[in-house]
């Protein structure tokens, strides 16, 4: 199993439809979705909600 390092749960907003979820994050240009693997229009890049 690949070693877990130390993540944070946010919240992201999509890039394109500002539709908002939660994410894990290990650092600040890479997010993890939680419970899907994209947006629902389909797009994949997402801002940290702050
Ligand atoms: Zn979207």
């Amino acid at each position: 199993m690949t070693q877990e390092h130390e993540r944070s749960k946010v919240a992201v907003q999509c890039t394109v439809c500002s539709a908002i979820y939660t994410a894990w994050t290990a650092n600040e240009d890479s997010f993890r979705l939680i419970g899907t693997d994209e947006c629902q229009c389909g797009e994949d890049e997402f801002q940290l909600l702050s």
